[in-house]
């Protein structure tokens, strides 16, 4: 498995994978790695010949006040964790390496990103498209992964991909939980413990709507108001948004009918946790 940090180098690898005809798959995270990267890592390992993974924790999507300083970094763990997998490739490039003196050019997708996370996080998917774009660019492989946990963001990269004709095919992968089926996530190491035993309360209030639609109760508004309830059963919990969007243009719904994405962002401290499920009926 080969490390690389400078544009020049990755070029060169990449050059000779494809040209020996080879299929890359790639996988770009911020690191700190868990069981879900290594989830989609193990799917682009088992359909590609050659595995390439990026580890950047990319300034321009965090906002001002966000946790880019303190995003969890250590990136001796996470080389093994890639080793274990069968990565060939982890690209760890510098900030200026991505953004030198003078950087100028942004991707903005316009109308799915003014919604759920990105009403709250201003310019967060703006520099989400940005950076994707150039690793796609810098890597060009023939399948990226990325995962369901966040939604939204699959969903924008997908129109991204979609709108702007980048040869490559995008797959969306289950969220990997953890065994009290919090979605896993680099951020829960911030946690407190006492958020941490509440924490799963996001997800039973997910399931618990889900249910709730399973009985027969389609309107938005009730459904959402059972989440709000579940999560609201922790005092230290501040929701952000409960939301029922449908999953083309993620356009809130009053009735649940076609498939819809039910989607949560919620606060312990300084700790914000997202998570999801599709609702079909
Ligand atoms: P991140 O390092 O948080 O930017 O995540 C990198 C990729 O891993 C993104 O495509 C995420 O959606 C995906 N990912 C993060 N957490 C999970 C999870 N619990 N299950 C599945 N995929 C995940």
């Amino acid at each position: 498995m080969e490390l690389v940090r400078d544009i020049p180098s990755l070029k060169k690898i990449v050059n000779r994978v494809r040209k020996e005809g080879e299929n890359i798959g790639f996988v770009p995270t911020m690191g700190f790695l868990h069981e879900g990267h290594l989830s989609l890592m193990r799917a682009a390992r088992a359909e590609n010949d050659f595995l390439a993974i990026s580890i950047f924790v990319n300034p321009k999507q965090f906002g001002a006040g966000e946790d880019y300083e303190d995003y969890p970094r250590d990136l001796e763990r996470d080389r093994e964790l890639a080793r274990s997998t069968g990565c060939d490739l982890v690209f760890y490039p510098a900030a200026r390496e991505m953004y030198p003196e003078g950087f100028s050019t942004y991707v903005e997708v316009e109308g799915l990103t003014e919604t759920l996370c990105g009403a709250s996080r201003p310019g967060h998917f703006k520099g989400v498209t940005t950076v994707v774009l150039k690793l796609f660019n810098l890597v060009a492989p023939h399948r990226a992964y990325f995962g369901q946990k966040d939604a939204q963001q699959a969903l924008v990269l997908r129109k991204m991909v979609e709108d702007l004709n980048v040869d490559l095919e995008l797959l969306i992968q289950p969220t990997v939980r953890e065994p009290d089926n919090l979605a896993m996530s680099s951020r829960n190491k911030y946690l407190a413990p006492e958020h941490r035993r509440q924490a799963p309360l996001i997800y039973q209030g997910l399931q618990e709507a889900q249910q709730l639609l399973q009985s027969g109760e389609r309107r938005a508004g009730k459904l959402k108001k059972r989440v709000q309830e579940v999560i609201s059963r922790s005092e230290d919990a501040v929701i952000d948004y409960v939301e029922i969007v449908e999953t083309g243009r993620l356009h809130p719904v009053e009735e649940v009918q076609d498939e819809c994405l039910l989607a949560v962002a919620v606060k312990f401290g300084n700790t914000r946790l997202i998570d999801n499920v599709l609702l079909e009926v």
